[in-house]
C-alpha cells in the first residue's frame, strides 16, 4: 500500500509529460503505472513492419526546454515508429523519469472515497496505491480491438493483431 500526491495512468507522451510536470514543477509525490515493459506508449505497442507517424516530425515532439528540444535532430519527415520511441527514450533519460514508473502494471479499478478525499487504485499485481490526483493518460490508440469473426476461433493461421504485432517479426 503506497500514499501519493497523484498517480499517472501511461507511460506514452501525455503521462511522461504530466510526470515531469506534477513531479519536478510542483514537487508533488508522483508514481506513472503503466501496463507495458516500457516507456513509449502507443509507440512501445505499435510496431507493426511499417508504423510511422503521419504528423511532421518537428510538430511531434516536446518544445518546452531549449536544450531538450535543441538536442534532438528529427532525420525524417515522418518518422518510423522506432525513431519516435528513441526520442522519447532520450526525453525520459534526460529528465529521469523512468525512477518514478513502475512497468508491467495494469491498473483495473479506481474508486474515489469521498470521506478521505482520495483515490483508490488497484493493479493486477494487487498493488493498492491511495493517491489525492488521479491522472488517467491512457490514450485512446495503445488498446487493441479485436473484430468479432464468425469462425475466427476455427481459423487455423496466425492472428495477429498491428497493436500487438509479435517482436521478433518487426524488421522491416
Ligand atoms: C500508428 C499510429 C500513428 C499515429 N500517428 C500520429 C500522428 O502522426 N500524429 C499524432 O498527433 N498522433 C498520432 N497517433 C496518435 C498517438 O496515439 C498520439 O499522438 C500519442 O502518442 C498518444 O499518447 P498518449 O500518452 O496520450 O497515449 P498512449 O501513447 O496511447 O499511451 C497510453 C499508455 O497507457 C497505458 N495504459 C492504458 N491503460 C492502462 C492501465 N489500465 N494500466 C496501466 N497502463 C495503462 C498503455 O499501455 C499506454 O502505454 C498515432 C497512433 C498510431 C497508433
Amino acid at each position: 500500500m503506497k500514499y501519493l500526491d497523484a498517480l499517472i495512468i501511461g507511460a506514452g507522451f501525455s503521462g511522461l509529460y504530466q510526470l515531469h510536470c506534477l513531479r519536478d514543477k510542483l514537487k508533488l509525490n508522483t508514481l506513472v503505472v503503466e501496463e507495458g515493459k516500457d516507456i513509449g506508449g502507443t509507440w512501445y505497442w505499435n510496431t507493426y513492419p511499417g508504423a510511422r507517424c503521419d504528423s511532421e516530425s518537428f510538430t511531434y515532439g516536446f518544445t518546452f526546454s531549449e536544450k531538450i528540444f535543441k538536442n534532438w535532430t528529427w532525420k525524417e519527415r515522418y518518422p518510423k515508429q522506432n525513431v519516435i520511441l528513441k526520442y522519447l527514450k532520450y526525453f525520459s533519460n534526460e529528465l529521469k523519469l523512468k525512477k518514478n514508473i513502475v512497468f508491467n502494471e495494469k491498473v483495473i479499478s479506481a474508486k474515489y472515497i469521498e470521506k478521505n478525499n482520495l483515490w483508490k487504485v488497484q493493479t493486477n499485481n494487487k498493488k493498492k496505491y491511495y493517491t489525492k490526483y488521479l491522472i488517467c493518460a491512457v490514450g485512446s490508440l495503445s488498446s487493441i480491438n479485436l473484430p468479432k469473426i464468425k469462425g475466427i476461433n476455427q481459423f487455423k493461421g496466425q492472428l495477429h493483431h498491428s497493436g500487438r504485432w509479435p517482436r521478433k517479426k518487426n524488421k522491416l
